[in-house]
């Protein structure tokens, strides 16, 4: 299956200049959807995860799916505001300003073995922010999946000390 073909470029969303991949075409096709999350589920077990970590939004269309198909527990990372209770936040650069990331306090447990799930990776900012959050905790991450990795957007070493999966590149 060509996963490409139900990624649309969009271009200047949201902004000029920015060509946004589009990943509904994806979750819009039954055959697309299920071969995703069959193939990251293979990648958890692999990992030998108890758990799974996503942020908001994409992350948590495609992690939750993991999570109920390989019975693993599902923690949130959200922007300020969201989450109700305690939080551990992080801060992080983005080309212009900066940008946050929150976790619930207690969310991971030390020794947790964790995948980390999103749909794309681009400068690679969100997901260092993330590996950050399980760390602060104790947790361990024991891989890193997303559905697609805009490569020329960030470092080749980045992540490189981590399992990582992308089931599409650009
Ligand atoms: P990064 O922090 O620059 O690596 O950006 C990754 C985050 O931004 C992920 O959580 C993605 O959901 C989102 N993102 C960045 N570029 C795109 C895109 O082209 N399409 C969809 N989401 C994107």
């Amino acid at each position: 299956m060509n996963l490409k073909d139900f990624i649309y470029d969009v271009k200047d969303f949201p902004n000029k200049g920015v060509n946004f991949k589009d990943i509904t075409p994806l979750l819009n096709n039954v055959e697309a959807f299920q071969y995703v999350i069959e193939q990251i589920s293979i990648f958890v077990k692999e990992s030998k995860a108890n758990v799974v970590v996503a942020p908001e939004a994409r992350g948590f269309l495609l992690a939750s799916a993991v999570a109920f198909n390989t019975k693993t527990r599902f923690v949130l990372v959200r922007k300020p505001g969201k989450l109700p209770r305690k939080v551990l936040d992080i801060e992080y650069t983005l080309e212009y300003g900066t940008n946050h990331q929150q976790m619930h306090v207690g969310d991971i447990q030390p020794g947790d073995k964790v995948v980390i799930i999103d749909d794309i990776l681009a400068t690679g900012g969100t997901i260092e922010a993330i590996i950050d959050l399980v760390n602060q905790q104790q947790g361990q991450v024991s891989g890193i999946s997303f559905l697609a990795d805009l490569t020329d957007l960030h470092d080749k070493s980045l992540l490189s000390k981590y399992r990582v999966q992308k089931l599409i590149e650009y």
